[in-house]
């Protein structure tokens, strides 16, 4: 599997930003923005609200089982009780709800809409989540498209698609990897990436840890 999938094209990034700048520019010399008004935005996605804070609740999934069972019961409550930044309750938390992976059930989500996505977990979402193709083809054909991602699911495995909108925003719980009996929870988040957390990959076998 490649994680190039998921990297954004740098003509594209290059071109995105100058338009930013461009706009940013005008909005602070019109004065519907203050010059900080951005930064404070960007820090608050850097800092707080993202994938970090997801990985962090899916390895506290892996190693409680009675944690991961109130996560996919009452999710915005089971997340209260770690102490991840704050933001977690505010910008669509209290909407996200946590599905997991297990043996026969792989679960993919989408927003058909429009980008819908638990930003306090997972923070904004990659520009291909919101491609009107993937949209479409995610609830047409979620296994060609998952084949596509470098994830093929055995004909015996259920696929479900979760649709996210403004009232429910989901993320998986991947299925922890084999070979990491000896990790710290630390560690355990580590491996958990973004995409694992949207379905559209699955979180690697560890290398076995040298005793
Ligand atoms: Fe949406």
């Amino acid at each position: 599997m490649s994680s190039d999938l998921f990297k954004y094209n740098e003509e594209r990034e290059a071109a995105s930003a100058a338009k930013v700048r461009a706009l940013e520019a005008l909005l602070i010399e019109k004065g519907v923005l203050g010059s900080d008004s951005v930064d404070a935005v960007l820090q608050y996605f850097e800092l707080t609200a993202g994938p970090f804070n997801g990985a962090r609740v899916v390895a506290r999934a892996w190693v409680d089982p009675a944690f991961k069972e109130r996560l996919i019961a009452d999710t915005p409550k089971a997340i209260a009780e770690l102490e991840l930044p704050q933001g977690m309750a505010g910008a669509e938390g209290e909407h996200m709800v946590a599905v997991a992976n297990e043996p026969g059930v792989h679960n993919l989500i989408i927003c058909t809409l429009c980008s819908c996505y638990p930003w306090p977990v997972l923070g904004l979402p990659p520009y291909w989540y919101k491609d009107p193709v993937f949209r479409a083809r995610g609830v047409r054909e979620p296994r060609a498209v998952l084949r596509e991602f470098g994830v093929p699911i055995a004909d015996e495995t259920e696929v479900k698609v979760w649709d996210s909108s403004a009232q429910i925003r989901w993320f998986v719980v991947p299925e922890r990897p084999a070979n990491t009996e000896g990790f710290t929870e630390e560690e355990l988040a580590s491996l958990v990436t973004p995409e694992s957390m949207m379905g559209v990959a699955l979180v690697p076998a560890a290398a076995a840890k040298a005793a």
